[in-house]
């Protein structure tokens, strides 16, 4: 007897076991700095609770609609047309658990076994194992080389390709894919008739004037194959709660939620009475707490170039510095993984290894940690490098 062949060759989520490590060790009084999973450090917001406390209180603790409750779709499709210009109706939009709930159920939906789905690199590391575990095959493109090459990105496209998927702003390198690039990425895909996602988690998380878009507002052709992903986790530090959402095509969102009814069935009815009041309420928490994110990027970045060995381009979005230190791979260190580890073992200071999201000579911070955090942690950092 043995596991499945779907699972043998799959790992752990790196962001999540590198973070749970490292919260052990702070547990057991160990002093730890994580920054680590891209999870906001600041508290879910009151009002936000209080709407929670409230469906508590007032019983909403039963099942709902598997694929989430019609009021919560409503403020969704409200979200988006405020927020994209995009007019969905609520039989276009799925309550998940989470984003990754959203993007796995699409793959379930739109991928049959061999199908394959292009992506940018570096990624987000659970991209490939849900490809995976959904039977497609994830291709690679470079991101940065189809930027500066946008015809390139038609040649990882194949007879055998259904779908693409970008994540602008990016996690982990915080790019924003520029509109004129991203129109004719999106284009080619709308010509092939191809299935596109979105994962838009990071919207919110932008810097310099940088603007982010949704393909789906590019034409109505675009919008009809566009699959939107998005949560609440990051934008209203919610990532406990979780709950995210996809805006799509009828048919699509109607398969994921049949998966969804047979899988989990609805998001916590609570999660989604607290979701309704983020959206509903003020945005000023995003704002403030984006504000606070920007603070800490020119901080982390003015520190990390000033390192030698350390290549750190400018983040545009998302909460993620993602510097070249491969440099500094010598003395047994032969690649992120062992960078990591050494960091974490001298140092105590845990961060992402970039092997992990396909880009070894890299590493990924978060500057979701607070101020006082982040600089301890870039003292340790360079007083790492320059021991090495
Ligand atoms: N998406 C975040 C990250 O990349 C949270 C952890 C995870 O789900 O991977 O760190």
């Amino acid at each position: 007897m043995s596991i499945s062949e779907r699972v043998k060759t799959m790992g752990e989520s790196i962001t999540l076991a590198i973070t749970s490590n490292a919260k052990k060790m702070k547990q057991s009084g160990e002093d730890v700095i994580i920054m680590a999973s891209g999870e906001p450090d600041f508290d879910t917001p009151d009002h936000i609770k209080k709407a929670a406390i409230e469906a508590l209180a007032k019983g909403f603790t039963k099942y709902t609609a598997a694929s989430g409750t019609d009021e919560l779709k409503s403020a969704v499709c409200r979200k988006l047309l405020r927020d994209s210009g995009l007019a969905y109706k609520n039989e276009n939009i799925i309550i998940t658990a989470g984003g990754k709930q959203a993007l796995f159920n699409a793959f379930l939906s739109i991928i049959n076994s061999g199908d394959e789905v292009v992506l940018f690199s570096p990624y987000w590391v659970s991209y490939l194992e849900q490809i995976r575990m959904a039977g497609g095959i994830p291709v690679l493109a470079d991101l940065e080389e189809c930027i500066a090459n946008p015809e390139k990105f038609a040649s990882f496209l194949t007879e055998r390709t259904k779908a693409v998927l970008f994540n602008s702003p990016a996690n982990p390198s915080g790019r924003v894919i520029p509109e004129e690039q991203f129109r004719m990425f999106v284009q080619e895909a709308v010509n092939r008739d191809l299935f596109i996602i979105s994962d838009e988690v990071y919207e919110k998380f932008l810097y310099d004037g940088n603007q982010s878009v949704s393909p789906a507002s590019f034409s109505e052709q675009a919008k009809a194959k566009t699959i939107i992903i998005n949560a609440f986790s990051k934008t209203y530090s919610m990532t406990g709660w979780r709950v995210g959402f996809a805006a799509g095509p009828k048919e699509v969102i109607k398969a994921m939620g049949a998966i969804q009814g047979h899988q989990t069935s609805n998001v916590s009815s609570i999660s989604q009475k607290a979701a309704l009041a983020a959206l509903e309420s003020s945005q000023e928490c995003v704002t403030k707490m984006v504000r606070a994110f920007s603070e800490r990027r020119e901080y982390m970045h003015k520190r990390l170039c000033a390192i030698k060995g350390v290549i750190c381009p400018k983040p545009e979005g998302a909460f993620y510095l993602f510097p070249d230190v491969s440099q500094l791979y010598k003395g047994g260190i032969k690649g992120s993984m062992d960078f990591c580890s050494r960091l974490l073992e001298e140092k105590k200071l845990a961060v992402i290894p970039g092997i992990g999201f396909g880009a070894d000579k890299h590493i990924r911070f978060t500057y979701s940690a607070s101020m006082n955090d982040i600089e301890k942690g870039m003292d340790r950092f360079e007083s790492f490098c320059n021991s090495l």
